[in-house]
């Protein structure tokens, strides 16, 4: 895996890259996804990667747990460029609005980047080149929960790095 990933990375500075996972592509991609990960209140996940004619690809969503989701590229990528997954159904428990120090850890792991939706709507791209986690498109970016509560939580920031998102782990339990 970790060998797989490596190769995937010298490939990551193909320009098409840019424009086939933009934030409006995947704004579309994760509406679906969206609907039945709330509907359902489970995570859905699945990767991204180039097919052998160079066409990016994803592997149908796979049906998670309630906060967590494990899938496999598929046989037809011959690099994989990302992990993708969502965040499920809005809840007053649980922090769901930024990737998890988890999730960011799991794809620096993996050598590749990582898309996550969440139950408000945010789109956000966990970075290997820089480590961070970046927001791409905020608030009501996709579907999201209707009964998404923006002040059951700290205010969102622009990015995290690990470090921060540990800070942000440690914060919400207070709330
Ligand atoms: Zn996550």
């Amino acid at each position: 895996m970790r060998i797989i990933a490596l190769a995937a990375a010298f490939a990551i500075a193909t320009p098409a890259l840019a424009e086939d996972l933009s934030a409006q592509y995947l704004a579309e991609f994760f509406g679906p996804i969206q609907e039945l990960s709330i509907a359902n209140e489970r995570e859905y996940c699945g990767y991204f990667g180039y097919n052998d004619a160079g066409e990016v690809i994803a592997t149908k969503p796979k049906k998670g747990l309630e906060d967590s989701c494990q899938a496999e590229p598929s046989d037809e990528m011959v690099e994989v460029i990302a992990s993708y997954h969502t965040h499920g159904a809005f809840h007053y428990e649980a922090d769901a609005e930024t990737p998890s120090s988890t999730d960011l850890e799991a794809d620096l792991d993996e050598g590749v980047d990582g898309y996550v939706a969440t139950p408000g709507g945010r789109i956000w791209m966990n970075d290997y080149d820089t480590e961070r986690a970046i927001m791409l498109c905020g608030r009501n970016c996709t579907v999201s929960d209707p009964d998404y509560d923006s002040t059951a939580f700290p205010p969102v920031n622009g990015s995290y790095d690990l470090d921060g998102l540990y800070d942000r782990d440690e914060s919400s339990d207070d709330y």
